[in-house]
């Protein structure tokens, strides 16, 4: 030993999954670089964004991973899920079909996944509260019943995204240590 102190150090991989259009990309870019963009493209292959938080003074770093739009064609692949220790399941509270999808990309993540998942349900776009389709308690309900965390978030206005991002990876740090 050098005499220089010992840093522990983790890194914990999370997905952002939902339906396309729901703002799964800007509420990634609003969380790792406070950016929004209203029209933002599906970029070529995946992508991922390191992030890092300090939990009891330990340096936790979350690699969050974004689709590419492979989500339009339900065609996420298994090795976007491999690895994942968490997950952000985003709905668009201004339409009610991405919140039926909901179970679905459940059931996919629970098909991908061998271990302990951190999931937070996001209803995401509450700016838009005057088209809304999905009610506040609808979201509640849901996660309640499938055991995830809730938070309705917008990624225009930054309501709730460091928060649902941070809940996520807190709960990691706690499963994992
Ligand atoms: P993705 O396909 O799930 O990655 O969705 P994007 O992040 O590309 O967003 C799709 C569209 O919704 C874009 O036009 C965004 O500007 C818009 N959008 C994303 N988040 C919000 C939000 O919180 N509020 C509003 N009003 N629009 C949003
Ligand atoms: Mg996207």
């Amino acid at each position: 030993e050098d005499g220089e102190e010992e840093v522990e150090e983790y890194l914990f991989k999370v997905v952002i999954i939902g339906d396309s259009a729901v703002g799964k990309s800007n509420l990634l870019s609003r969380y790792a670089r406070n950016e929004f963009n209203l029209h933002s493209k599906a970029t070529i292959g995946v992508e991922f964004q390191t992030q890092s938080m300090d939990i009891d003074g330990k340096d936790v770093k979350a690699q969050i991973w974004d689709t590419a739009g492979q989500e339009r064609f339900r065609a996420v692949t298994s090795a976007y899920y491999r690895g994942a220790f968490g997950a952000l399941l985003v709905y668009d509270i201004s339409r009610r079909s991405t919140f039926h999808s909901v179970s679905r990309w459940l059931q996919e993540l629970n098909t991908h996944s061998d271990t302990t998942i951190a999931k937070m349900l996001v209803g995401n776009k509450c700016d838009l509260a005057n088209i809304r389709e999905v009610s506040v308690e609808e979201g509640k309900a849901l996660a309640e019943a499938e055991g995830l965390f809730f938070m309705e978030t917008s990624a225009l206005d930054s309501t709730n995204v460091k928060t649902a991002f941070e809940i996520v990876i807190k709960e990691i740090y706690n499963n994992v240590s």
